[in-house]
């Protein structure tokens, strides 16, 4: 198992969900929007969290695998989109409370370095500058543990986590490391991780799943007012989102 989803983090968050509730919250994932630029972004009036991470650290598959859909997150990677920020909508019965962000992998060997170094600057720009942005999920190989850009990302949020930006790190491919190895990955990144969370997770062996999510919709949901929360600009009805049982999550993924 990992870490606790209610560990303490900066804000006040409420009662974890039962995990049942945020992973049928997470099924209603839908593609929002895609934008090469920021300044093509549509204004979010609802929490925004973004996943970013080292090309290959396991991110779409995590994004798939907590959605509970095969290719939402593969369609980022479709020619053309590979360095779009691409939102996906989340809430229930078509109204969007919140929207995940799934930023361009960095780090990429084939990207040509004015490439990377544009879109290191457009990852810095949104980090640093999103209005909305509630919380930035880092995904992270822990067999390469945090790299030099994970770390030059970390540098940049450690300002925005201290002003209460909620931050996790996702050791993904848990299932590739022995239980001691985790534990030690664990403190060891605990120790970087800028106050924010740290928690294992695999895709194939379906470890920390409900954590992760249970912790999203905390950080979506700070406090359960009536208040209906604000429509998105350009969200349709969206398709049908209840909780019955999803479809099941690839469960084949090597590398
Ligand atoms: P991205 O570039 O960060 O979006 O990474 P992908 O999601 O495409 O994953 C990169 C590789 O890691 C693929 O070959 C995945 O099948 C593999 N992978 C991702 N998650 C897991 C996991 O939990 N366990 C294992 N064993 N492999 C994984």
């Amino acid at each position: 198992m990992t870490t606790s989803p209610t560990a303490p983090v900066a804000g006040s968050l409420p009662p974890a969900p039962d995990a049942k509730i945020a992973m049928g919250w997470m099924h209603t994932a839908r593609f929002l929007t895609t934008a090469a630029q920021l300044h093509h972004l549509p204004p979010i009036h609802v929490p925004e969290i973004a996943f970013v991470g080292r090309s290959n650290a396991g991110k779409s598959t995590c994004i798939n695998t907590l959605t509970q859909q095969k290719q939402l997150a593969f369609a980022s990677k479709r020619p053309g989109r590979t360095q779009h920020i691409n939102l996906f909508s989340l809430g229930k019965h078509g109204v969007t409370d919140a929207v995940l962000a799934d930023l361009p992998g960095y780090g990429y060997a084939k990207v040509s370095r004015s490439d990377k170094l544009r879109w290191q600057q457009v990852m810095v720009n949104y980090l640093v500058s999103r209005p909305g942005l509630t919380g930035i999920v880092l995904l992270c190989d822990p067999r390469l543990g945090l790299t030099d850009l994970d770390e030059a990302l970390l540098e940049v949020l450690r300002p925005r986590v201290e002003e209460g930006l909620k931050f996790l790190i996702v050791l993904t491919k848990a299932d590739k490391l022995t239980r001691s190895e985790q534990a030690k990955i664990l403190s060891i990144t605990r120790l970087n991780a800028a106050g924010g969370d740290v928690m294992m997770f695999s895709a194939l062996k379906k470890q920390g799943v409900d954590e992760v999510a249970q912790l999203l919709w905390q950080w979506a949901h700070p406090a359960q007012v009536a208040d209906a929360p604000a429509a998105v600009p350009g969200d349709g009805p969206g398709p049908a989102s209840d909780d019955s049982t999803p479809d099941a999550p690839e469960d084949s993924q090597q590398n």
